[in-house]
């Protein structure tokens, strides 16, 4: 059962040399509970088919249908309920956000923006909880992000991507910027969240090893094109 089918999508940028084809009409489609893996080398539009999948960049042309509707027609409202259900976690969770926000407040932000908690002690409990499910420590609810170490951090932008029980999220090359060690514990992370929670993932990265190990199937991307699409990544799974 299809969770996103993706058609026609284009995003194009003005530049000083013209107009660049970042994403040239790519098609895809993403199964409930599935990983698809998008790959390629820097530059070749995968995070700007991850940002207007999620109508974070508006595209040029296409369709993006979550559901079976196409949410690239959805006007603000629709577009607010529909953000809850897809999220994102980046490379560097916090280069977007306030440093003088605490691990407490960066968690509990979304859910003080969707207003969807009864009291101050019903948020610090949702908090509490969030943290306790990506593996952090109850007593760093007071401290800054940038007082921790990079898993502890994507830890947090992972918990901060799940605040509002989402259907769908995102991955950015979410373990690029860390360490090859810590890199193993995120990933497995990320893998018992998406059984746990029965979640569906798009993971964008340039490292072919990592998508190959965390993808059902994989889309290779070259210049805005979607070049390749394996039905199964049966060299390393079975299906
Ligand atoms: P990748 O994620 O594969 O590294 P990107 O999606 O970030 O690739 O970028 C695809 C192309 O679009 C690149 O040539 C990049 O320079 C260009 N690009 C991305 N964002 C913008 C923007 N806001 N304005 C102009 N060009 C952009
Ligand atoms: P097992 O240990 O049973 O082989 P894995 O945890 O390796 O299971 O992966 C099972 C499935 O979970 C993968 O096919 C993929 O869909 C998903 N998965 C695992 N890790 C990740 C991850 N870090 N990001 C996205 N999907 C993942």
């Amino acid at each position: 059962e299809r969770l996103i089918e993706v058609r026609n999508l284009k995003k194009y940028f003005n530049t000083k040399k013209g107009l660049l084809h970042a994403v040239d009409d790519v098609n895809f489609f993403i199964n409930k509970g599935e990983t698809l893996g998008l790959v390629g080398e820097s530059g070749c539009g995968k995070s700007t088919t991850g940002r207007v999948l999620l109508r974070l960049l508006e595209p040029t042309a296409g369709e993006v249908i979550f559901e079976g509707k196409d949410i690239v027609q959805f006007d603000k409202n629709q577009m607010r309920d529909i953000r809850k259900e897809m999220q994102i976690v980046f490379q560097d969770p916090f280069a977007s956000l306030n440093p003088r926000m605490s691990v407490s407040e960066i968690i509990g932000e979304p859910l003080v923006v969707n207003k969807i908690y009864k009291s101050k002690v019903d948020l610090n409990k949702k908090v509490n909880e969030l943290m306790g499910t990506v593996g952090l420590a109850e007593r760093l609810v007071n401290v800054y992000p940038h007082e921790l170490d990079g898993g502890r951090r994507q830890r947090i932008g992972i918990a901060r991507a799940l605040a509002l029980n989402p259907k769908f999220i995102v991955q950015d090359e979410p373990v690029s910027a860390l360490d090859v060690s810590i890199q193993a514990q995120i990933l497995n992370l990320m893998g018992d969240l998406q059984k746990e929670f029965g979640l569906t993932y798009m993971f964008i990265s340039h490292d072919l090893g990592v998508v190959k190990h965390v993808s059902d199937r994989i889309a290779v991307m070259y210049l805005g094109q979607v070049v390749e699409l394996s039905e199964y990544n049966t060299m390393f799974k079975s299906p």
